[in-house]
């Protein structure tokens, strides 16, 4: 502060502008002589002098004089405060020079600070103050009384001064806040680096559920949950150790024992040589999330109904298992499960109850299958089982399937219903049959297809043979499909005729498939596929439209039966399609019998009996096909009001030799006799068996014995007899 060492005496200095006679006392003792003169002329110097010094100070400089009257006032002040030298010339009383000044100041206290200023001037006492300005700059005015009763003023620039201490007062505001609002949502510990708490916040103590005082002075091992590994922890400390930060989620133990997450930043203080002396610890407390995640991926890898594992899961798991399997030199196991008769239970007791069976069957699979397998449900009424094989793979495999069987056996009860399903299981064995989950996966399901195809309930393990016959499948699927387009197919018809008069009655069309290379197949090789593949509808129809359209040409008392498929009878739309098909052709509807099978109809039956009396009502008849075989139910002979049974060629081929065939045979004539329905015997190949039906009172034959299906061209109806040796035989009656 040098400016103010020399302002002290600024005010005895007789100045040549403006200044006062009378306010300087050293002035009246000065003698009038050449000493004089001369002690003049310097005096004259060093006032320039002063003067010089006045103006070039740094800073805004007035001084007045003992009646406060302003004596000299440098440039810089007038600039600090815009103020013209016109304005506050020397002589000008300290009123008029604050009232000028003032006139610049801003803030809300400028008033109390102008009172206060000119009370310390007429106090003769010292005064500071800092001017909030117009222009935005601030000024810092002290004031220094001398000893003759003037002042001295000196304004300083404290602009940028004061404005950096806004900014940190701002800033130190914001951090105070920012503070408090970390506080209030992370929990902090400090703990030295043994781990003993030094520091906590209210958050941890509130978190944890223990007071700071059974905090601090407490290892944080304290916390520990015992759910990670000590790797983590060894993990951590040495990277902490080395000075680095720490940051992972961490579970820990609240005092009541629940268990809490948090996302954890640890920090070490490091010490003058540069090893730590402290961790600092900043948590984020992350149960919530925790908890919603898991709920998600325990959603997300489980099947909602069972709580198994879902198919996603499962795959993961095998995958997992078959990595480790290699090096552990381990053997898995893989069942495919799949239910035999589900569909019937959804159907007849209805999906709550279908829902039940499949909640109760996995409890038993849970209880049957070792603890440590995998089980999932894939979907549907398959379920899937991943075993690690612990001695002999092919023994377990037995020992297991035989297990499954047997619990799935055992009747089910829903809701005051009894169902029961039986399960067909494919198995494969790792590494034997493959090496990764998709592989074995494949290869049980090829497995559980034999299971499935050999009249199931049963379990296969998976054979290499499969593969092949999987294969040629799959070349039939893509073949049959390009087929359908093509008109690669053609109808055979097979003459049905009266019993007594062996004339033919009616013609049954049956489909063939002219094979572009392995020539003609029956329907035996492409039904099935077919109507797994979705392709039976589209052959369906086009087996309808071309049999009308061929019966069309035939005598006008012979009927064409066709045989229908489950998928022609989904859907709803068959009435429709025959009604098409009978106007496109011209085909009366009562020469138009379908044939269908008793398990068609179980599946909705309501919606099958309004099909059934829609047709019946145009005069379509119906023929009830294979009877006797499969299902053992009357229900739908007596509900759906058919004209035929047709005898499955089954029974007829053991007659008359065997007794229960006779027994069958018996009994359906009986039953058709009450229900008014005609009888038709397939299959007839021999004479004794003809003779046989005829005199059980059946009314149509059906046979090689009366004629093999032929194109409709070749088809001989107005034949009478059909066969000579019949005729020969004396075996129909005119
Ligand atoms: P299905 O309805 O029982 O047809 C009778 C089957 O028995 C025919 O076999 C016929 O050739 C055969 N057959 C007739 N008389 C005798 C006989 O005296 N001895 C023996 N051993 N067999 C005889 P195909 O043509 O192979 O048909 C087999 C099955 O394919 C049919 O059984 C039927 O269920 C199905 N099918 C045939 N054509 C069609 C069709 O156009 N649509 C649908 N949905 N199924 C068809
Ligand atoms: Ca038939
Ligand atoms: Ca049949």
């Amino acid at each position: 502060m040098t400016e103010t060492t020399i302002d002290l005496d600024i005010a005895n200095v007789d100045m040549n502008n403006g200044f006062s006679a009378s306010c300087d006392p050293r002035r009246s003792r000065q003698p009038a002589s050449a000493e004089t003169d001369r002690q003049r002329k310097a005096e004259v110097n060093w006032k320039q002098l002063l003067q010089t010094a006045i103006e070039s100070s740094a800073h805004g400089l007035c001084v007045f004089d003992d009646r406060s009257r302003l004596v000299i006032g440098n440039e810089q002040h007038r600039s600090l405060y815009s103020l013209a030298s016109s304005e506050i010339s020397p002589g000008r009383p300290v009123e008029d020079v604050l009232t000028v000044r003032h006139a610049r100041v801003v803030g809300a206290n400028a008033r109390g600070q102008l009172a206060d200023y000119l009370a310390a001037i007429r106090r003769g006492e010292e005064f500071q103050t800092t001017y909030e300005l117009q222009d935005g700059s601030f000024v810092e005015l002290d004031m220094h009384p001398m000893s003759d009763g003037g002042f001295v003023e000196r304004h300083r620039n404290v602009t940028e001064l004061r404005l950096a201490e806004v900014r940190a007062e701002k800033a130190r505001q914001e951090l105070i806040e920012k503070q408090y609002a970390i506080d209030q949502a992370v929990i902090v510990a400090i703990t030295d680096v043994r781990g003993t708490i030094t520091y906590a916040n209210d958050r941890f103590c509130e978190i944890s559920g223990y007071t700071r005082e059974e905090l601090v002075g407490n290892n944080h091992r304290l916390l520990k949950s015992g759910v990670h590994s000590p790797d983590i922890f060894r993990q951590m400390y040495r990277r902490l150790a080395r000075g680095g930060v720490w940051r992972g989620e961490l579970c820990n133990r609240a005092k009541n024992g629940d268990l809490y997450w948090v996302d954890t930043v640890i920090t070490p203080q490091l010490g003058p040589e540069g090893k730590p002396v402290a961790y600092m610890a900043i948590r984020v407390d992350i149960t919530a999330r925790k908890k919603a995640e898991a709920q998600l991926s325990h959603a997300a890898r489980h099947d909602a109904l069972t709580g198994l594992l879902n198919r996603a899961a499962l795959l993961d798991g095998l995958s997992e298992w078959l990595s480790q399997a290699q090096s552990k030199q381990q053997t898995l196991i893989v069942y495919l499960l799949d239910l035999d008769g589900f569909k019937h239970v959804n159907d007849t007791l209805g999906h709550a109850a279908g829902d039940g069976l499949l909640k109760q069957l996995s409890g038993r699979l849970i209880s049957v299958v070792p603890a440590t397998a995998l089980i999932a449900r894939l979907g549907g009424d398959e379920f899937a089982i991943v075993q690690i094989s612990a001695e002999d793979a092919r023994e377990e495999t037995q020992a297991l399937s035989v297990d499954l069987l047997q619990t799935i056996a055992i009747p089910f009860s829903l809701e005051s219903q009894e169902a029961s399903v039986g399960v067909s299981i494919g198995i494969s064995i790792a590494p034997l049959h493959g090496l990764t989950a998709p592989e074995l996966l494949y290869k049980a399901d090829l497995a559980l297809y034999r299971v499935k195809s050999e009249g199931r309930s049963g379990f296969h393990v998976f054979e290499d043979e499969m593969r092949s016959r999987a294969q040629s499948r799959n070349r039939l699927v893509n073949e049959l499909r390009a087929s359908v387009g093509r008109g690669e197919f053609e109808l055979h018809y097979q003459p049905i005729c009266g019993a007594g008069s062996l004339r033919p009655r009616s013609a049954e069309a049956l489909v063939r498939w002219r094979h572009p290379t392995r020539g003609l197949l029956y329907p035996d090789e492409f039904i099935g596929v077919a109507e797994e593949t979705g392709l039976m509808e589209a052959l369906g129809r086009w087996t309808l439209e071309r049999a009308c359209a061929d019966a069309v040409a035939w005598p006008g008392e012979i009927k064409v039966a066709v045989n229908l498929s489950p998928s022609q009878f989904r859907g709803g739309f068959l009435f429709d399609s025959v009604f098409g098909v009978l106007m496109k052709t011209g085909l009366p509807a009562h020469r138009l019998e379908l044939e269908v099978t008793e398990s068609m109809l179980l599946q909705d039956e309501e919606e099958n009996l309004r099909l059934f009396r829609q047709l019946k009502s145009i005069g379509v008849s119906f023929a009830l096909d294979d009877f006797g075989i499969g299902y053992a139910s009357l229900g739908s002979v007596v509900a759906f009001p058919f004209d035929k049974l047709k005898v499955d060629r089954s029974f007829t081929s053991e007659l008359p030799s065997k007794r229960a065939s006779r027994a069958v045979v018996a009994s359906i004539m009986t039953l058709a006799r009450g229900l008014n329905v005609q009888v038709t015997a397939e299959g007839v190949e021999t004479m004794e068996q003809l003779q046989y039906l005829r005199s059980q009172g059946v009314d149509f034959v059906q046979g090689y014995l009366l004629g093999r299906p032929v194109p409709s061209g070749a088809l001989d109806l107005a034949g009478v007899p059909l066969h000579s040796a019949l005729s020969d035989a004396g075996c129909f009656e005119g």
